[in-house]
């Protein structure tokens, strides 16, 4: 341990002793952006690269008889903001700043204040002391002393990365890459017959993915996490958590997207299967504590579209963005859409002016598609459309009412053989390639000053929650598809660094072999452990290579071949196992009409599905799917700077590798 950082452990540390020994005192219970003193060899917990903007907030709760009269911020012993308490109820705000007195988590003590400074940014390098100083009206004192660290950007340091693409294949684990080179490639004597393009990248680390608060993250601090330097909370995306109940008012940190926007005028595209009011791309634009806050998720895309360069959006997720004007309440407005007030968003007054955001209101009547061609998007509901569109300046495309559907049933229905996408009411939906190229079409018109594009494979995670084999296998290779298109374009466009990763992997999924008898008679066999596993699970080298044919259009001819491969899970809901595809895909419940015919026909859960012709497999998890697991997962990189992302490494080093690049550049 260096001197330094003992010295500055040992202060943080007298910081916490003295707050905790004056027992008649304000009780400091948060600081914000949050510090970990009791490490002394670890890193730093909050990072920024310099002049990244973010918010400093703390909770102040006053011993009983008194009131917190003044809160003072300061950084390194230099006043930032004071804010003084008048004694009133009302919450008071003046320009940047807020003292919430209201709308408070229950559990802290009678007038407890939550004291806001929005926007604060630091330049200097360097661990950084923070400091906030609450006194009361008996004029005691307390002080609680954190830190952040500014990590410097070595400048002049060879040619920047202009444009950045990330490639998110969520819950997207080892076993997802080799079930799919295995499909897609074939093995023969032991080696595969080819690569996936993820596999040809030059350079390959490993991740670790855990969140502010779990080993185990969700997609939402799982993405955000890798684009904003910081460890964020489960199902919160750009914020740091805090102690008001409201979904919109946590202490911000600026995305990758709005810091480049800020400094460079960079663009943004975002790209997913999913709805896109999901975790994934609405942790790349959108700052709220709520993952499910749908309404006011898609209108901060368009709202704050000045802070992130907003030019591309596409994937599904129409029912946010048609209009509610009675905000009808029932499970779905008869046009399907699902905009209500209850998941919309309002700001408060110091966050519109500390990040020069949009107010917000709740209008659940709003047309957002309407409001998206009047800002100059273009939009597409139906490939078709997308082909005719040609390279527009911007773009909107939506293409189901939530999650689109997947490549399995996608492909299928291109090729005549199932009625699952007519089923859902979008026959004409997109591969996720189409919609990469696409964008970076557009992304690259008149592109002067870079871009930043977040393509996500999203249902590679949801059918591993659903341990649905072959559509989650099938998700994967219509990913490396986007990933062939990301890396032919870096390899054209040499200022451009790609990553392909995930954001935490999906399900435990494990390949545990390949079947010993043929699809007949898999299916002939009877719907017990007896017959269907130890008859048929071939393991070690009762596994063989499985041999499947791909068709032109780049996926296989069917994946019920003979001598299948067969994964097994280990973070497993109870199942069925049948080992043989199913015609129909599991419930979304995301759906406005999953409730009515045909959806209503589709199996409602793993724990039924299959249940006569599948062996029961008893799971180790509650619920009804298989979960994320906190294993690392690969990370591969091409382009300007690759060589970066080496090693293992948290995923908030990667948003100040990239910024790095993107900034300072890299041999
Ligand atoms: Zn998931």
């Amino acid at each position: 341990m260096s001197v330094n950082r003992t010295a500055r452990v040992a202060s943080l540390l007298l910081g916490l002793a003295l707050a905790a020994a004056s027992q008649a005192a304000p009780l400091v219970s948060r600081l914000t952006p949050p510090s970990n003193p009791l490490t002394p060899t670890a890193e730093v917990l909050s990072r920024f690269l310099p002049g990244q903007k973010f918010d400093l907030q703390a909770t102040l709760q006053p011993d009983a008889g008194t009131r917190i009269t003044s809160v003072v911020f300061a950084v390194d012993d230099k006043p930032v903001a004071t804010l003084k308490n008048d004694g009133s109820d009302a919450d008071q705000f003046s320009a940047n700043t807020s003292l919430v007195k209201t709308g408070l988590v229950k559990g802290l003590k009678p007038g407890t204040v939550v004291a806001s400074v929005r926007g604060y940014g630091q330049a200097k390098p360097g661990v950084h002391r923070l400091t906030v100083t609450a006194e009361d009206s008996s004029g005691t004192q307390s002080t609680r002393m954190g830190n952040f660290e500014v990590v410097a950007i070595q400048a002049k340091n060879g040619q920047p990365a202009k444009n950045i693409i990330i490639l998110l294949g969520d819950g997207m684990g080892a076993a997802h890459r080799t079930a799919a080179r295995i499909m897609a490639k074939g093995y023969l004597q032991g080696k595969a017959q080819d690569r996936l393009a993820m596999d040809t990248l030059p350079v390959t680390g490993m991740v670790m993915t855990s969140s502010l608060n779990a080993i185990v993250t969700d997609s939402a601090p799982g993405m955000a996490n890798y684009v904003t330097g910081n460890k964020g909370a489960n199902n919160q995306e750009g914020v740091f958590p805090d102690d008001t109940t409201a979904a919109f008012d946590n202490p911000r940190i600026e995305y990758l997207s709005e810091y480049l926007h800020r400094l460079k005028g960079t663009a943004l595209g975002l790209v997913t299967t999913a709805d896109v009011f999901d975790a994934t791309p609405a942790a790349n634009a959108v700052h709220t504590a709520s993952r499910g806050m749908g309404t006011g998720i898609v209108d901060q895309y368009l709202d704050d579209r000045h802070l992130t360069g907003l030019k591309v959006l596409m994937g599904g997720g129409r029912k946010w963005f048609l209009p509610n004007p009675s905000n009808e309440t029932k499970p779905q407005a008869v046009n399907g859409s699902q905009r209500r007030d209850s998941s919309d968003y309002v700001l408060p007054a110091d966050i519109v002016k500390g990040w020069n955001a949009t107010p917000g209101a709740l209008d659940s009547g709003r047309d957002l598609i309407g409001d998206f061609q009047a800002a100059g998007y273009a939009y597409a509901p139906d490939r078709e459309t997308l082909d005719k569109l040609g390279t527009p300046d911007k773009l909107l495309g939506l293409f189901a009412y939530s999650n689109m559907n997947v490549a399995y049933d996608k492909v299928n229905g291109r090729r005549g053989k199932s009625t699952v996408v007519a089923d859902y009411g979008f026959p004409d939906q997109p591969m996720l390639d189409e919609m990469a190229d696409t964008a970076l079409r557009v992304l690259s018109k008149g592109n002067a000053k870079g871009f930043v594009l977040m393509v996500e494979g999203a249902s590679i995670d949801k059918q591993s929650h659903l341990m649905d084999t072959d559509r989650w296998i099938l998700e994967t290779l219509e990913f490396d598809r986007a990933v062939q298109l990301a890396k032919d374009y870096a390899d054209a466009h040499p200022d451009t660094v790609v990553i392909v990763t995930a954001d935490h992997e999906c399900s435990g999924a494990a390949i545990i072999g390949a079947a010993t008898v043929g699809d007949a008679a898999l299916r002939a066999t009877a719907a017990t452990a007896a017959e269907k596993r130890d008859k048929v699970v071939g393991t070690y080298e009762k596994s063989k290579f499985p041999e499947y044919s791909i068709l032109a259009d780049g996926y296989p001819a069917t994946t019920d071949i003979d001598h299948k491969l067969l994964i097994g899970y280990g973070a497993n809901a109870d199942r069925f196992e049948a080992w043989v595809a199913n015609p129909q895909p599991t419930q979304d419940d995301q759906q406005p009409f999953v409730g009515q015919a045909p959806l209503n026909t589709y199996p409602a859960n793993p724990g039924v599905r299959n249940n006569s012709s599948g062996y029961l497999v008893t799971g180790q998890v509650p619920g009804t799917q298989a979960v994320h697991t906190a294993t690392d997962v690969p990370l591969s990189a091409t382009g300007r700077g690759a060589h970066l992302f080496t090693g293992v490494f948290d995923n908030t080093d990667v948003f100040f590798k990239l910024g790095q690049l993107a900034i300072g550049g890299a041999r």
